[in-house]
């Protein structure tokens, strides 16, 4: 079971509809998959059609009480695509977890103490290096970090890696960056095309070749409460974290390996 944290500190980048997406591609592909809401907003439990309702057990249960993910976990519309939803009362947590001892550690045990009965679990982070954030990144192996195409994209990740630089010293030496998505991009905007060109520059082979482009269908999705990849799988958007998950898996024996 490979566990991969979808983090970036900025808001609106394209973190949750990643998770979403590639969580629906790799799952097409027969890979079990697990996506776990750990963002209080509840935007990914949302696009995936999961009503308040339907969130009597949430992720703020793995983080505060004593169930497993396997206790929290409940399907979704999307075949082998199961979902931890997300509730408000996550919006409390960071101050609730200061308690513990093992503040920092809550996630990854409540999914070490579970079946490990998925391939792939993909954690959708808050727009924060707080401690949700983090108990993310020591449960998992590695990073997906979506990077807006636009002018200050390269400004926060430095704060992002001296972040896992220290969740590496501390807690988990493992963790490793699976790859930077660009997303948003835009050819009609030169400035876009810069921006790809410095990140690629600076980051190199750890961005990742695909691109995702800037589509309405993407946007448009989550009203309905299905991925884009089902709402119209032939929409660019789609068609961009198709490729993108075909990377993804790529990538992942690698990190089997170290796990
Ligand atoms: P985050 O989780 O990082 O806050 P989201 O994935 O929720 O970001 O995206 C922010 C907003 O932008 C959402 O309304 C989403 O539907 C929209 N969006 C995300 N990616 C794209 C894209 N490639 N093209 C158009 N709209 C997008
Ligand atoms: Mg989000």
């Amino acid at each position: 079971m490979i566990i991969v944290t979808v983090a970036n500190q900025k808001g609106g980048v394209g973190k949750t509809t990643s998770a979403i997406n590639v969580g629906t591609a790799l799952a097409a592909t027969g890979q079990r998959v697990l996506l776990i809401d750990l963002d209080p907003q509840g935007n990914a439990s949302t696009g995936l059609g999961i009503g308040r309702n339907e969130r009597e057990r949430s992720s703020y249960d793995l983080l505060l009480g004593d169930m497993t993910v396997d206790d929290a976990a409940i399907p979704t519309r999307v075949p082998n695509l199961d979902i931890v939803p997300a509730t408000q009362d996550l919006s409390g947590a960071e101050i609730e977890l200061i308690e513990f001892e093992a503040r920092t550690h809550r996630l990854d045990q409540a999914i070490e103490r579970g079946s490990k009965r998925w391939d792939v679990v993909l954690i959708d982070c808050p727009p924060s290096l707080g401690l949700l954030t983090i108990n993310a990144m020591v449960a998992s192996h590695a990073l997906l970090v979506p990077l807006q195409c636009e002018f200050f994209a390269l400004e926060g990740l430095s704060q992002l890696l001296t972040t896992v630089e220290r969740i590496r010293e501390r807690f988990n030496p493992g963790l490793s960056i699976l790859g930077v998505v660009l997303t948003m991009y835009d050819r009609r905007n030169r400035l876009t095309d810069q921006v790809s060109d410095d990140v690629r520059a600076v980051l190199g082979r750890v961005v990742f070749d695909t691109v995702i482009p800037r589509n309405v269908r993407l946007s448009e999705a989550p009203s309905h409460g299905v991925p884009a990849l089902i709402y119209d799988h032939r929409c660019a958007g789609s068609q961009a974290y198709i490729a993108l998950a075909r990377e993804v898996i790529g990538r992942l024996p690698r990190l089997a390996k170290a796990a």
